[in-house]
């Protein structure tokens, strides 16, 4: 019940702020809300240029999306990429808030969803999923000397998370819990640092780079949650998630998808 009600808000603001609440793109004031887009490096003059496809993605999250100086890269840029080529096609990046990405496939503003994305049950009434295209999980990060050493001992604790995530949805079943919503996983790992929450529920690769780039704060080995992310495709446009399932098992079996993790992913 919580869950659903939870989703429903999420898709509101969702579409709130694509239907005139979204910040202006070059305010500089939300860096990575607003309406950032950018054309896929190398794309000019890639074969069959002519038709664009559009990715939704918020480019907060290392190292699938991330800003190197103005241009968006990672394991999703990368991979999309690749599916953009593969198809004949012109990647167009646009960055907008982590909630909106779905929205926006959902009412066509992008052709595909590519940020992370894990396959959920209620996301499944909105959009279609591609094949998967990376595991993942939700793993717990507290500070160093924490008395939270599994997730079990999150009862009754302050938790933070990046809004409309699936640790958001998922860290509403901890019993007595006070959850605390930020629009960019960064911003909930500052409040881990400075005290104010007692832990953080995020995706396991950004959660290793967000840990390895703050002292003071460690993962825990324990999983919060298995999952599987895939590509975000709209409800009607089966032709489209056919082409993409199709570009992702040639980019598995060609070596280029393990190719394009492994430069992004150094092996334990
Ligand atoms: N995998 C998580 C989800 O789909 C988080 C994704 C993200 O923050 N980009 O909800």
């Amino acid at each position: 019940m919580k869950k659903t009600l939870s989703l429903i808000l999420a898709s509101s603001i969702g579409l709130m702020s694509l239907f005139g609440c979204a910040v202006p793109s070059g305010t500089g004031a939300a860096a990575g809300q607003g309406a950032n887009a950018q054309a896929a490096e190398g794309s000019e003059g890639a074969k069959g240029s002519g038709e664009v496809l559009v990715m939704a993605t918020n480019a907060e999250f290392p190292p699938y999306e991330f800003y190197d100086g103005n241009t968006i890269v990672g394991i999703d840029a990368e991979i999309a990429q690749a599916i953009a080529e593969d198809m004949g096609m012109t990647l167009k990046i646009e960055d907008m808030a982590f909630d909106s990405v779905i929205a926006s496939v959902q009412t066509g503003k992008a052709d595909i969803g590519v940020a992370g994305l894990t396959v959920t049950e209620d996301r499944l009434q909105n959009v279609n999923f591609s094949d998967s295209y990376a595991d993942s999980s939700q793993m717990i990060i507290v500070a160093e000397g924490s008395e939270v050493d599994e997730p079990d001992d999150l009862e009754g604790r302050t938790i933070g998370v990046q809004l409309g995530t699936t640790g958001d949805i998922y860290a509403e079943d901890i019993e007595d819990a006070t959850i605390e919503r930020y629009n960019k996983g960064m911003e909930a790992i500052q409040a881990l640092s400075q005290g104010k929450i007692d832990a953080v529920i995020i995706d396991r690769e950004p959660a290793k780079v967000f840990v390895s780039q703050n002292t003071g704060i460690r993962m825990l080995d324990e999983e919060f949650t298995v999952e599987e992310y895939a590509i975000a495709v709209a409800k009607d446009n089966e032709e489209l998630l056919t082409k993409i399932n199709k570009s992702i098992a040639s980019l598995k079996s060609s070596g280029k998808l393990q190719e394009i993790v492994d430069k992004y992913i150094t092996a334990e």
